[in-house]
């Protein structure tokens, strides 16, 4: 049964021109885009993005990060999407990561690393809602 999840192609991929190079790589896995579109976020908008993860160190970091220039968030849908986009991420650490993930290919430090994808349902529901209307998802 299809799924959706959510991704976003962070500011360190799209600086290096590597935007379509992830989607590519993304459609060639078999996921659909159901929706996307290219915007930057201030920082307390990442903020409210990532409010799980307020408590960590690298909170601060992470947020600034990720105002930090233009972003592509994205409705990817497919069978187990969830689960089959972590897999083609790779680990966080792109020097942990698999060889042909995305991180691996194309993510640079554990800070900065390319791409988003969601973890669960519920959190996959709270970031399609957090930057995308229902009209946007039909
Ligand atoms: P993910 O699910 O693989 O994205 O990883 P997490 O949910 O653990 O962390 C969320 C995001 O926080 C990661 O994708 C990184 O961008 C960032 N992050 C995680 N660990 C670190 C760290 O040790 N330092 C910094 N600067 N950022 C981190």
């Amino acid at each position: 049964m299809s799924q959706r999840t959510f991704s976003i192609i962070k500011p360190d991929a799209v600086r290096k021109g590597y935007t379509a190079a992830i989607l590519a790589a993304i459609e060639k896995a078999g996921f659909k885009i159901v929706t996307i579109k290219r915007m930057s976020i201030s920082t307390a908008q990442a903020e409210g993005f990532y409010h799980v993860h307020a408590a960590r160190p690298f909170f601060g970091e992470l947020t600034r990060f990720m105002s930090s220039g233009p972003i592509f968030p994205m409705v990817l849908e497919k069978d187990k999407a969830i689960a089959d986009l972590r897999l083609l991420m790779g680990a966080t650490d792109p020097a942990k990561a698999d060889e042909g993930t995305i991180r691996k290919q194309f993510a640079s430090s554990i800070g900065e690393n390319a791409i988003h994808g969601s973890d669960a349902e519920e959190t996959a529901a709270f970031e399609i809602g957090y930057f995308f209307a229902g009209i946007e998802l039909q």
